[in-house]
């Protein structure tokens, strides 16, 4: 399928359209004779994979990278940003390297829907890109309505979720800096499966090191839809050494569920009691981004099973499911997992297209956390492609009792990481 000169224009112009190398025919590819790699998501499965196949198949294979936004802000370390230790724009990364160097059509756009059988991906501007290989990485999206009765899309702006990139962070911060001395702040985790299990607890330990210097009398109680979280013992044990008595978790044993949530008093309703809150963060349970599920690639669960030797979708075998979106069985929903999984899909990608050599998929992933002030723990493991499942091949986790050096080193460590990965995506 064609896109007409009238319709790319409508396109570049509503889009913003940022152009690599290509004139305007190529970007749409027409009468290209290279194949062709649409990306849709350029987050940090999207950008590392439209990076890595553009990069290693040296301008043999013409890549679109399609993403609405114009700079990326890091999930990762946002919560370092709640907590004082780093500034909003240290979050954010911008595409045009992916387009000056590595000569990526970074198209800002929503995609709107997957033509499966003409093989197109709509745009918002009704655009339409034609491609011989897709690969999907649009993250997460959240269940609103799945928290508690009385809770809507339209609370998010109460209660900060700050689960996705972008201005909900610098929200949660606010409500945060700007709640009563001696009030309370409610958190909500979400319920499993979701993106950086350790993140609701890394989060609380950021929340309660501002409050232990801004309004020590504070107290945060977390409503938790689970009985247990990633690093847990490790968590626990430093919001003793920290935050005593600030931090009160309550498991889902004890609260029998979240019954309602009443925006307007701030209460909210469990079965053991109902809390109230001066100001707080409700993190919904996730879901595959919609343009997956919409594509037909998700499951009756919300996420988009893949085979773990290549990330192709079980789904369409011309489409790659990469990052929080996919199925990969032990891999945790995280960045590093992201990264990971989209260098094993643009290796098979290359592979397809330009019978380049593949080798066997090796994946790998780091969460790091940090409780307090030089205090930074990790869990990580290494994986393999199993027949039906990504497998873990060797795992690690920091210990309580460690002592404050090599909490220090861990921290730094994560600090080398982040500069590492987001160079690794966006060049
Ligand atoms: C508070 C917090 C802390 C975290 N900390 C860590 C950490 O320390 N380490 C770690 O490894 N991970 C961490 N994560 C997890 C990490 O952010 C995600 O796992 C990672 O971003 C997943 O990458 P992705 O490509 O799947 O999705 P994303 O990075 O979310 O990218 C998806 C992109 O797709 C775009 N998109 C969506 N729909 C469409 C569409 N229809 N058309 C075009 N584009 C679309 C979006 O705009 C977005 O840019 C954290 C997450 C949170 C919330």
């Amino acid at each position: 399928m064609k896109l007409t000169r009238r319709g790319f224009n409508a396109a570049a112009g509503a889009a913003g359209l940022t152009l690599g190398l290509g004139t305007a025919t190529q970007v749409f590819g027409a009468g290209d004779a290279k194949p062709k790699v649409v990306v849709i998501g350029g987050g940090t499965g999207g950008a590392t994979a439209a990076r890595y196949v553009a990069k290693d198949s040296k301008g043999g294979i013409d890549v679109t990278l399609i993403e609405p936004t114009k700079r990326y802000y890091t999930c990762y370390f946002s919560n370092l940003y709640i907590g004082g230790f780093r500034d909003y724009e240290s979050l954010g990364h911008s595409y045009d390297k992916l387009a000056s160097e590595y000569g990526i059509n970074v198209v800002h756009d929503w995609a709107v829907s997957v033509d499966r059988k003409k093989k197109v991906v709509v745009l918002g501007s009704g655009a339409m890109v034609p491609y011989d290989k897709l690969i999907v990485s649009p993250g997460i999206d959240l269940k609103f309505e799945s928290v508690a009765e009385g809770y809507s899309l339209a609370d998010q702006a109460i209660y900060p979720h700050a689960w996705k990139s972008g201005t909900q962070a610098k929200l949660l911060k606010a409500k945060v800096e700007g709640m009563k001395q001696g009030g309370t702040f409610v958190m909500v985790p979400p319920p499993n499966p979701f993106r950086c299990p350790p993140g609701p607890y890394e989060r609380i330990s950021m929340i309660a090191n501002y409050f232990k210097k801004n309004n020590p009398k504070a107290k945060i109680i977390v409503l938790d839809p689970k009985d247990k979280f990633s690093k847990m013992g490790l968590f626990k044990d430093g919001w003793e050494r920290h935050y005593k008595g600030m931090i009160d978790w309550m498991p889902l044993s004890t609260l029998g569920g979240l019954k309602g949530i009443d925006t307007s008093t701030g209460e909210f309703k469990t079965d053991l009691d109902t809390f109230k809150a001066d100001a707080g963060c409700v993190i919904p349970a996730n879901t595959s981004g919609h343009i997956a599920r919409i594509a037909g690639l998700a499951n009756d669960k919300g996420w988009c099973p893949i085979e773990p030797a290549s990330m192709k979708s079980q789904v369409d075998g011309d489409i790659y499911v990469i990052g929080d979106a996919s199925v990969a069985s032990a891999m945790p929903k995280s960045g590093f997992s992201a990264n990971s999984q989209a260098k094993v899909c643009a290796m098979a990608v290359r592979g397809e297209l330009t019978k380049s050599k593949v080798f066997p998929a090796k994946f790998a992933n780091t969460c790091w956390s940090l409780i307090g002030p030089d205090d930074g723990i990790k869990v990580g493991a290494t994986y393999k492609a199993g027949a039906k499942k990504i497998e873990p091949t060797a795992k690690f986790i920091s210990k309580t009792g460690e002592d404050a050096d090599l909490r220090k080193a861990t921290y730094e460590e994560s600090v080398g990481w982040y500069d590492g990965i987001t160079k690794d995506i966006f060049g």
